[in-house]
């Protein structure tokens, strides 16, 4: 529709998540009457995420180091570590203030459609962390969709098989979400009200339909 640069950047822009075409090129017009301090300041740091961000050696979240920030503070429980599906789950997880432990990020979710299988994900990382014995309890955090279920029951079976403890999430996360869009009390609650999952049953979301509803609010 635009001639040559800004066309480019429009084009760009649109490729982003969550960037329809009207966005990208109200952004596109906005970098062009944008002072050029700006703009420079705006790909220099394009450029360096890139070039320096990484992932955690430990648990594969984001990080300046090899170490990410978590992993790197001693205050942090070492016998909890919360599975989550990427690294900004880890910020929603950590903005509801419920949890002292450890992350481990998986880089996705087990998802057949998308050819994506537990191979791809990183599952064996997370059970040489449980080789030592250090970890006495698993938390599951996988988003409340189809995929995040999916790897959930994977993983749980696969868990206690190796003897560690295994909880889930309790039920009011918005089903079909991505815990990121959660709210933090609602995400904070569903922590706290996190269940265990016992050996040799099914993973079920709401284990007794009639019984307790204090347990699934998660009130206390
Ligand atoms: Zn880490």
């Amino acid at each position: 529709m635009y001639e040559g640069p800004i066309q480019d950047l429009i084009d760009e822009l649109g490729r982003l998540p969550g960037i329809g075409p009207r966005s990208a090129q109200r952004i596109a017009f906005y970098i062009l009457s944008a002072d050029a301090e700006d703009v420079s300041r705006l790909s220099e740091t394009l450029a360096r995420v890139k070039r320096m961000a990484r992932f955690c050696e430990v648990c594969f979240n984001v990080s300046a180091e090899e170490r990410c920030r978590i992993c790197a503070d001693p205050r942090r429980d070492r016998t909890a570590i919360c599975v989550v599906e990427e690294s900004k789950d880890v910020g929603a997880v950590e903005r509801t203030r419920e949890f002292r432990g450890l992350y481990h990020v998986l880089g996705g979710a087990i998802s057949p459609i998308d050819g994506i299988g537990p191979g791809d994900l990183r599952i064996r990382e997370l059970c040489l962390r449980l080789a030592d014995g250090t970890v006495s309890e698993v938390i599951i955090a996988t988003d409340p969709n189809l995929e995040g279920e999916a790897t959930a029951t994977y993983l749980s079976r696969l868990l206690l098989d190796l003897g560690v403890q295994v909880s889930r999430l309790a039920s009011g996360l918005p089903v079909g979400g991505d815990l990121e869009y959660a709210d933090e009390v609602t995400l904070g609650r569903a922590f706290e009200g996190r269940r265990t999952i016992q050996p040799n049953r099914p993973v079920a979301a709401a284990e007794d339909p009639v019984a307790q509803p204090a347990a699934a609010t998660g009130e206390g």
